[in-house]
């Protein structure tokens, strides 16, 4: 397909696809799904070779959020039967996190949930984040706390924090409907914040939230130009008790697309499958490693992922090789240049949980053709969480 052709050079070249090209990708069929994979996979490769990134969360403050972003279980009204705490102490929060490190993870994600963190809660973040690296040599630490003041990035990044996570989650255009607590305009401003203050800036989307093909284009578009170093691609888990609690828009093949799309315009960046990758991804997963050079490993910030053993399996299975604490993940001229995609679910907070905020494509635009014909919903493949931080059982690495 010359479009697919054109695509893997541009990819190769490190060049911006056309906006034309990028909503091509997302309009290709099921009969060309191998083709597309396959197309964006030697993009992949190219920069990535066949490592894979395991990142690991840590849920720091579970619940209880005054936002309210409709993907999120952790929002304000939220009748989602999660697990809610406050901070956990850093030694709490160090022994979670040494497991994921023990299964095989490089990258601790340290979320609290929030519209932002106060001086106070930067303190006592920078409390974990000295523990967790004074106890393991080499992890990266990614905070993501919402919103950011003046000077929290340089604060964090004083206390060793390496990234900082904020997601735009879905297009300028949609994000009202989403969420009417903080504004499009916010979330742009914490990622460049956290840019100027020297930190990895780590910011991406949610799929599977009634948007267009537009909307998804339009969002990947914006990160590029906002130019994070890694982009995690969450697929909406519609929890029960939030307002998109019925929004069950994506099948397998629609997810390859849109890991593909993003692949095609950052493809030299750390594209990362966050939640709702088993949940819709089902058994097509070792397919997306040919897109996606990074994964959660274990669970989510409020619900459960497949074991960690299953993913180390799947990795392995698949032909690819976890990333060592001892390799840089970006390609060179990315890791020298400090820079990001030509160019942070679950956002308040991160989304880390699927979630991408913003309902539907814009009005004037039909919906993607896949929408209307949706896989059957799976509820019976959400779980949420009830072991790991927070609780008294072993956490899932
Ligand atoms: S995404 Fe973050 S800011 Fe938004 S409701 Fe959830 S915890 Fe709060």
């Amino acid at each position: 397909m010359d479009l697919l052709n054109t695509l893997v050079d541009k990819g190769l070249r490190r060049e911006l696809p056309t906006r034309d090209e990028a909503l091509a990708v997302l309009a290709t069929s099921d009969d060309e799904i191998l083709d597309v994979v396959a197309a964006a996979g030697k993009v992949r490769r190219q920069w990535f070779g066949r490592r894979v990134k395991l990142n690991y969360l840590v849920n720091l403050k579970s619940g209880l959020c005054p936002e309210d972003c409709s993907y999120c279980s952790q929002r304000l009204g939220s009748k989602a039967e999660i697990l809610k705490y406050t901070w956990l102490k850093p030694d709490q929060a160090s022994q979670a996190a040494a497991a994921g490190l023990a299964g095989g993870a490089k990258r601790v994600c340290l979320v609290a949930s929030g519209r932002g963190p106060t001086d106070r809660d930067v303190d006592r973040v920078s409390d974990t984040i000295k523990a967790i690296k004074d106890q393991n040599e080499g992890v990266e630490v990614c905070a993501c706390l919402g919103l950011l003041s003046d000077g929290q990035a340089e604060r964090l990044r004083q206390a060793g924090a390496d990234a900082y996570n904020h997601n735009l989650n879905t297009s300028e255009s949609t994000y009202g409907e989403i969420t009417t607590t903080h504004t499009y305009a916010d979330r742009v401003d914490t990622v460049q914040k956290a840019h100027a203050a020297g930190l990895s800036a780590c910011s991406g989307l949610i799929a599977g939230m009634g948007e267009s093909d537009a909307d998804l284009v339009d969002v990947v578009y914006a990160l590029r130009a906002l130019d994070p170093d890694s982009v995690p691609v969450n697929f909406l888990i519609p929890f029960e008790g939030t307002p998109l609690a019925k929004e069950w828009n994506l099948t397998p093949q629609r997810c390859l697309r849109i890991l593909a799309m993003v692949r095609f315009v950052c493809p030299d960046v750390e594209v990362r499958i966050a939640g709702g990758r088993e949940v819709h991804l089902r058994t097509m997963q070792p397919l997306a490693l040919h897109l996606a050079n990074s994964i959660f490993l274990g669970d989510y910030l409020t619900s459960e992922g497949q074991a960690g053993k299953a993913d180390l399996e799947m990795i392995a299975d698949a032909g690819f090789e976890v990333e060592g604490t001892g390799e840089v993940t970006l390609p060179e001229h990315r890791a020298t240049a400090g820079a990001g995609c030509g160019s942070h679910a679950e956002a308040g907070c991160g989304s880390h949980e699927s979630g991408g905020c913003g309902p539907c494509g814009s009005p004037a635009e039909e919906p993607a053709a896949e929408t209307t014909r949706a896989s059957e919903a799976r509820t019976d493949l959400v779980a949420v969480r009830r072991r790991g931080a927070g609780t008294d059982l072993a956490p899932n690495a």
